[in-house]
Order: C-alpha cells, then structure tokens, then sequence
C-alpha cells in the first residue's frame, strides 16, 4: 500500500463519514449482541476521531439485541411485536456504546428518526441543527430509526436507506455500510462456488442490482445487499463516496481509512 494509491487518497480527503453497522456484524450466533466486536469498531472510530475525521454512527441491531433480552428465538412478523423489542434492544444498545464511548473521553447522543422528519423542512431543518451541534462539540451521534413508534407510512425499512438520506441531510463526504459480506460480488457467494470480487464501482448498473436481489436476504437486520446497492446509488448521485465492506474483520474501519482495499469503493462520476 502506498500513499499515491486512489483510495488512500480517497480516505485521507474525506472528513465527515456515516458508518453504518448492520444488525448481522452487532450480533453473533443469531442474537446475542456481540459486545467485544462493538467495542473494537467503536475504538476503531475514536481512531478516526483523533485523526480529525467527523463520524456519525448509524446502528441497527435494536430488534436483534431485544430478541436476545426477551428470548425470542425467530425475528417476529407483528409489527407490535417488533417494535416492543426495538424498544428493549435500543436502550440496551446504546448502553454499550455509551459506556465504550465514555471510556475513551467521548460523549455519544442517541438520534431516532422517522422517514417524516426528511419529509419536511421544519423536520430536515431541526435534526440538522442538532446533528451540527453534536458534532461540534465531538459528539458522537448514534442514530436508529425510531422503531418502538414508526408505523408503516413513516418508516425507512431499512437503515441502509436510512443512512443514505442522513449523508444526504448532513452533506457527509462518505457512507461506509459495515455488513457480514466483503462487499459486492458477481454472483451470490453464499450459493455460488466462484465467484468474483468488484473492488471498485463507479456506475450502478441494473447488473449490480439484479446480482444483489438475488442474494441471500438477512434473518435478522432487514436490509440485503440490494437495499445497500440502492442506498450506494443514492450516495453517488449526490457526488459522494461510499464502501461496503465486512464489519466482522479485525481493523476494518482502520484498513478502509489507512487506504487498504477492503470492500467495494463505489466512486461518483467525475471522481
Ligand atoms: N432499525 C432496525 C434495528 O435497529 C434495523 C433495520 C435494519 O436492519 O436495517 O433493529
């Protein structure tokens, strides 16, 4: 790795970058929030922070973690039941990442959003404000969808979704979705036997997103690598940079930012 390649030079100009944990890299074995590989992500982010890059944490995993609370074993269909373990879960979640935060001199604060807030200006406008003001006093902001009140009309789904439109909303530099797969691939790999890795996309053609619905879709996290490809599209459009890369490795977000090539870059046109 050199200092002249074109992702070094990528990472070492961005500034302000959403970072997207999947529900699939916070828990293990199915459901237990795996607490260790939050704690090594998240000093990876002070890392980031020393190096005067901005940060904004969005997480997934309230669902997954308040299953593991209440012992449900299989992800529930009845959105009540849903969004009571969205309500355990998130507390639980942001309990840990308070505490990992605290201990490295970092304050975080909790944001829960719905899809109406981007729906109007007066919404926009207002969690702007207090995104800017957390980040200028080096708040970390950690932001869920607000899933214990969201019902259907209002919600994203999905975070991938969601994290593109905070990029949108707060003009972030970079989208860095941390999932349980290395990136794209041309073929599903969990079904196929070789396939071949894309390391770097600068278009999103209709290959990329048939390839990606066609993969394995997630028991726990509600996403799929086709709602991460649709969210890198919206990321390029607005000009900005984005990576989907495996938040299980060791040092991945160090990796990414020492401008190593893990995971899919995805480069908007004129880049
Ligand atoms: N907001 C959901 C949660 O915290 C996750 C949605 C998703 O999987 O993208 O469980």
């Amino acid at each position: 790795m050199t200092k002249n390649n074109e992702r070094y030079k990528i990472v070492n100009k961005v500034k302000r970058i959403v970072i997207k944990i999947g529900t699939n890299v916070l828990t293990s074995s199915g459901h237990r929030l795996d607490t260790s590989l939050m704690e090594h992500l998240c000093l990876q982010v002070c890392w980031l922070m020393e190096k005067g890059k901005q940060v904004i944490i969005v997480t997934s995993g309230a669902i997954g973690a308040g299953m593991q609370i209440l012992g449900w074993k299989k992800r529930p269909t009845k959105m009540a039941k849903l969004q009571a373990a969205a309500s355990v879960g998130q507390s639980r979640l942001m309990r840990f990442y308070e505490r990992i935060f605290r201990e490295e001199g970092y304050n975080v604060g909790q944001v829960l959003l719905t899809r109406d807030i981007f729906e109007s200006k007066k919404g926009r406008k207002n969690a702007l404000a207090t995104l800017e003001t957390l980040l200028t006093y080096k708040i970390i902001p950690v932001i869920n969808e607000n899933d214990a009140v969201a019902f259907e009309e209002i919600r994203f789904g999905d975070n991938d979704q969601l994290s593109a439109m905070v990029v949108e909303l707060i003009g972030a530099d970079m989208l860095v979705l941390l999932t349980d797969v290395n990136g794209l691939f041309d073929a599903d790999p969990k079904h196929n036997g070789k396939v071949n890795f894309i390391s770097e996309v600068r278009k999103i053609t209709q290959k990329h997103i048939t390839i990606a619905r066609e993969g394995t879709p997630s028991k726990l996290g509600s996403g799929g690598m086709e709602s991460k490809i649709l969210a890198m599209k919206k990321v390029l459009e607005l000009g900005c940079y984005g990576i989907i890369a495996n938040g299980k490795k060791p040092w991945i977000i160090k990796d990414i930012f020492l401008g190593k090539k893990e995971g899919t870059i995805f480069i908007p046109e004129g880049k």
